[in-house]
């Protein structure tokens, strides 16, 4: 874990089941949520992008007592058609996802986003990061015939200029409209749609990103919290979105980055 953390364990997902997407390591996201809903009685699918990760997640996904693990590229109806299928086929029925899966290529990702955004690169960034929920948020609400929740994940990037993000920044905006889309589109049918804006932490995502280290050291230092963004506060606050206790919440897209997002300027020196 990118921190010690162990999440506290009760009843609050009991009896309900669910996918969650972007397992890629130990220090994934994902994984910080998939092991809080599991200590809170859940039952999991995992989808993991290809063979390549099948070897990292698989032992994690042990070690918390599931077998459930489905391939799944979000840039292949196919593969898509058969990992939802296959939860169909086993389960009938889900009552949460989480989609924590995002993607731009490492040429994007660094100085000027007029001069370093290709027509392909902005296609792949938006098919991978924001079409993605859109087609994951149509299949799950197709097995929530008892309504459910879901969520993605984003950044403060989407909302305010963010060096080096670029391309994901626009990408983020797009995802976290369509948040509030799907949550007017799908709120009908009992389905939550929302999105946690984590701030920055250490996974492979952030390390393909130029400078990303540097945006967790600015991220603590300019915190309200003077501290970096914990995965316990990012998992509970799923758990809080997922569960029962996040009725009545909806569209919204909640910050768990100790406070870096209401900061216009940061301490002062003294004079
Ligand atoms: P991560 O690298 O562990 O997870 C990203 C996941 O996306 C991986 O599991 C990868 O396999 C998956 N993915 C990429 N392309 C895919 C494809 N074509 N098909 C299926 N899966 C694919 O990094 P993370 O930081 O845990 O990222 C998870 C989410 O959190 C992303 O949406 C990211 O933008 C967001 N986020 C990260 C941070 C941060 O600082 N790390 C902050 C805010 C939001």
């Amino acid at each position: 874990m990118a921190d010690d953390w162990t999440p506290p364990s009760g009843d609050l997902m009991k009896g309900k089941r669910g996918i969650i997407m972007g397992v890629a390591n130990q220090n994934s996201i994902a994984w910080g949520i998939a092991q809080q809903l599991a200590a809170q009685g859940a039952e999991i699918a995992f989808t993991y992008q290809g063979e390549n990760l099948e070897r990292r997640v698989r032992p994690l996904v042990e070690s918390i007592g599931m077998d459930f693990m489905i391939p799944a590229d979000v840039t292949d109806d196919a593969s898509m058609d058969a990992a939802f299928e296959a939860v169909k086929d086993k389960w009938g029925k889900i009552d949460f996802l989480v989609h924590s899966i995002a993607f731009a290529g490492k040429d994007e990702l660094q100085g000027s986003m007029v001069a370093n955004t290709t027509r392909e690169g902005f296609r792949r960034a938006m098919d991978i990061s924001v079409y993605s929920f859109i087609d994951c948020a149509r299949r799950a609400s197709e097995i929530m015939p008892d309504g459910g929740a879901m969520i993605c994940m984003t950044y403060l990037g989407a909302e305010r200029t963010v060096p080096s993000y670029n391309v994901m920044g626009v990408a983020k905006a797009g995802l976290e409209a369509a948040t509030r889309y799907a949550a007017r589109d799908l709120g009908p049918q009992g389905i939550r749609v929302n999105a946690i804006s984590a701030g920055a932490m250490r996974t492979l995502s952030l390390a393909g990103i130029r400078g990303g280290k540097s945006l967790m050291g600015t991220g603590r230092d300019w915190s309200l919290l003077k501290e970096d963004t914990r995965m316990e506060g990012v998992a509970g606050a799923a758990l809080y979105l997922l569960s029962d206790l996040g009725h009545s919440v909806a569209g919204e897209v909640h910050h768990v980055d100790a406070g870096f997002h209401v900061v216009g300027v940061p301490d002062l020196p003294e004079d």
